[in-house]
């Protein structure tokens, strides 16, 4: 098992991306929080997992990312619950988009702003404290997009939120090394989660084209992917991109 003894936070852990890498991290040995802007929704995957056969190996805690004093609230709610914190994945994110000559910015700026890169920023922040306090190292993975590498139509503040993700992986490796901190961004492209199933069918089998395999990746895959980086396997890769995207960016 990958992940014997670690602990971690995975915010958006309700769903998607997130709820599949919560259960692989638990096969791999983990114990998790759920931090999720839905309550009931990590509490439900909470009874899941425990259903699952893993009995005590997660806990719900309920977070805003885009508000740091939440967040910091949220890793102490993991040392507390598990004594420590050894892995964040800063996944929480809501996407959509307009043309930028119909922005409103409080509408269609902001919030993709405070919660796909402000969110992400604090949990570096507060999980690095804690990484620095403990004095044991630690992991921060990020949830970057295709979009974060390229522009896109309707997802110029998304591009922008996502774009700083990547810059503040390469960041943070550089400022955190010399706490035995590694941090790594990924790309996934297109993932079948619910934020791809709010669009139409035909939208979603174009979305599929545009990958390799001419089908959207499973958030499962992307999970597996997140696992190994967060595990010592990847103890050389830092301060970078990984690309989960299917092939998308080599089109
Ligand atoms: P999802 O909607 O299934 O999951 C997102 C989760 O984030 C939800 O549980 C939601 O409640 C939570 N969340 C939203 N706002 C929050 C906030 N302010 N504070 C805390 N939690 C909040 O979607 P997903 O596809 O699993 O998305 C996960 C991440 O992957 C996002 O960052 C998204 O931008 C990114 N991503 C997704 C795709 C894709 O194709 N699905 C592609 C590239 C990147």
């Amino acid at each position: 098992m990958r992940l014997e003894g670690k602990v971690a936070i995975i915010t958006g852990g309700a769903s998607g991306i997130g709820l599949a890498t919560v259960k692989k991290f638990v096969r791999e040995g983990a114990k998790v929080l759920i931090a999720d802007i839905n309550l009931a929704q990590a509490e439900a995957a909470v009874a899941e997992i425990d259903a699952l056969g893993f009995p005590g190996a997660t806990a719900a805690g309920q977070v805003n990312v885009s508000i740091y004093k939440e967040v910091e609230a949220v890793v102490a709610l993991a040392v507390k619950t598990f004594g420590k914190l050894d892995i964040i994945f800063n996944n929480a994110g809501i996407a959509g988009g307009k043309p930028l000559l119909d922005h409103d910015p409080e509408v269609d700026y902001m919030p993709m702003i405070r919660v796909d890169q402000d969110g992400v920023y604090y949990g570096i922040l507060a999980a690095g404290r804690q990484f620095r306090d403990q004095g044991t190292g630690g992991v921060i993975i990020s949830t970057s997009s295709i979009y974060g590498e390229q522009a896109a139509e309707l997802a110029f503040s998304y591009s922008a939120a996502k774009a700083a993700v990547i810059s503040f992986t390469r960041s943070a490796a550089y400022e955190l090394a010399e706490y035995g901190v590694r941090a790594v961004a990924i790309t996934p492209g297109r993932v079948g989660t619910p934020i791809i199933n709010q669009f139409s069918d035909e939208l979603k089998t174009l979305f599929a084209s545009e990958q390799m395999r001419n089908k959207l990746t499973l958030p499962e895959e992307i999970a597996d992917t997140v696992a190994f980086l967060a595990s010592d396997e990847a103890n050389a890769i830092n301060g970078t991109v990984v690309h989960v995207d299917d092939g998308y960016s080599a089109f």
